[in-house]
């Protein structure tokens, strides 16, 4: 008789989750895979929505990576627009709710992939004019809303990178911005020292910016159902738009409610090939809690890269699994949170620790600030640039680095990022040969020199 084919299940089908079952088919053909996603598309780029709203990106579906027919060309089926309600993990069903109601799916192997949504926690934030951003689908009915003369005043609330690139796209839209950021600093993952600022340079850029403003909730204007007001601690801005950004949560309810252990902000718990604590279930991506390489601790880390990477290792794993191939072949290392973003021309970038979070994690911390040029002094675009570097004094080795410059120079946040989880110390990344060619940078890289500068202060 046949073997029936061993069927796996993936619930997501964006970065982690097709990661996952382009690579489960490709390591094990003989594997049935079926993704289901909640929205009308897979494999997108959310982090192309800011430039889709600025217009940089004209179409829209320039954003979709791959459609459900190329997916199924690949060998993996896919049933859009339809979600996973209930688990139940002993008898191996997903419950799903799609266009023709409740469905029970069987899988031998499943993977939850559900990524995060963001927060809306301010009172009526429900008003139609507010948007949060994370699917392709919520910018294009952002980017209609503004066309259709309704964004002309609009609030963003959060000053993280996600709010300031959307406060950069709707002005290129021809919007009047309002950011309202809760504390002193744009950017508050950032260290002080390299934001300094940037408040003053966004607002010279036309944004409409307002510190220690804490939204507190929404009213209607003069259209029923519709915003008008944003209230704050400090004045109402009126509005006929307002985004929300001020972060995400995983989409684990169902998992967790089925007994998947789970941290208490509802990142679920994984192995270093991504095994949840249920036999023949995996999780990937935003939905997990990855160790964070400086401080050993799981962690919640909401970034497109180790999400493709998380997913394809689950993938590798679940072919292994099958007991006819070998491996797996990877384990996923964990993560330190290299971030990048441009910012009307500026570019900032950041790696591992900042200063006040090795502070808190109890390192004896050793620092350096570094002032100095982008590139050789008497080239023409020559502009300022700054480093910051954080290293435990005890052992030398490096906690972490931050940098601002002109947008080019934030590709070298990449160089400390290596070194970081190389488990280098200060001492020897001063020592590393990097390039030198006067359009590049000066001839000792800023890195470098803040690396110097700590290497004076450690111990080792
Ligand atoms: C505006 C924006 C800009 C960004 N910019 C960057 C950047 O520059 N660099 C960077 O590294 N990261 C960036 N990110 C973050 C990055 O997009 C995410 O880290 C990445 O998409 C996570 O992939 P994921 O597959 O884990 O989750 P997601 O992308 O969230 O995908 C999860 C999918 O699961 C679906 N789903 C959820 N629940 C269910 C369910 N119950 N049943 C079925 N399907 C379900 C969702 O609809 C979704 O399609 C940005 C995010 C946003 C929103």
């Amino acid at each position: 008789m046949p073997r029936a084919m061993t069927s796996l299940l993936v619930v997501g089908g964006n970065a982690a989750g097709m990661s996952c079952a382009l690579k489960a088919k490709r390591r094990a053909p003989d594997l049935d895979v079926t993704v289901i996603e909640a929205g009308p598309n897979i494999s997108y780029s959310s982090c192309g929505l800011p430039q889709l709203v600025a217009g940089t990106v004209k179409d829209p579906e320039d954003l979709l990576v791959l459609s459900p027919e190329k997916a199924l060309e690949r060998g993996v089926a896919v049933r859009t627009k339809t979600a996973a309600v209930a688990l139940n993990p002993y008898t191996k069903e997903v419950t799903v709710q799609g266009p023709k109601g409740r469905d029970a799916l069987h899988y031998d192997k499943l993977c939850i992939a559900t990524g995060a949504s963001p927060l809306n926690p301010l009172k009526h934030g429900d008003l139609k004019g507010v948007f949060a951003l994370r699917h392709i689908w919520d910018g294009v009915r952002l980017m209609e809303h503004v066309d259709s003369g309704k964004g002309k005043r609009l609030a963003i609330i959060g000053g993280g990178y996600v709010g300031l690139e959307m406060a950069e796209a709707f002005l290129k839209r021809g919007s009047e911005v309002h950011l309202m950021q809760k504390g002193p600093h744009l950017l508050p993952q950032f260290d002080p020292d390299i934001t300094d600022g940037l408040d003053e340079f966004v607002a010279q850029k036309g944004v409409r910016v307002h510190l220690d403003c804490e939204a507190t909730g929404f009213s209607e204007g003069r259209r029923e159902g519709h915003v008008g007001v944003v209230h704050s601690n400090l004045d109402d801005i009126h509005v006929d738009s307002a985004l929300v950004s001020v972060g995400v949560r995983p989409n684990t309810g169902f998992a967790a409610k089925a007994g998947l252990h789970a941290l208490s902000t509802g990142h679920l718990l994984v192995d270093d090939n991504m095994r949840t604590n249920f036999h023949d279930l995996w999780a990937a991506g935003d939905c997990v809690a990855a160790r964070h390489l400086i401080t050993g601790r799981p962690t919640g880390m909401p970034l497109a890269l180790p999400s493709n990477r998380m997913g394809r290792i689950a993938g590798d794993s679940i072919a292994a699994s099958t007991e006819r191939i070998p491996g797996p072949s990877q384990t996923f290392a964990g993560v330190v949170g290299t971030v990048a973003m441009r910012l009307f021309g500026l570019g900032l970038a950041q790696t591992g620790l900042n200063e006040a979070q090795a502070r808190k994690e109890g390192f004896d911390v050793a620092t350096s600030l570094v002032e100095t040029k982008s590139k050789a002094s008497y080239m023409p675009g020559v502009r300022d640039m700054a480093v910051k570097m954080v290293a435990d004094r005890d052992t030398g080795k490096l906690l972490g680095a931050e940098l601002a410059g002109p947008e080019d120079a934030a590709l070298r946040i990449n160089a400390a990022a290596v070194a970081l989880q190389a488990g280098m110390t200060a001492r020897k990344f001063a020592e590393v040969e990097t390039m030198y060619a006067p359009a590049f940078g000066p001839v000792w890289d800023p890195l470098l020199v803040a690396a110097s500068e700590i290497a004076k202060q450690v111990r080792k």
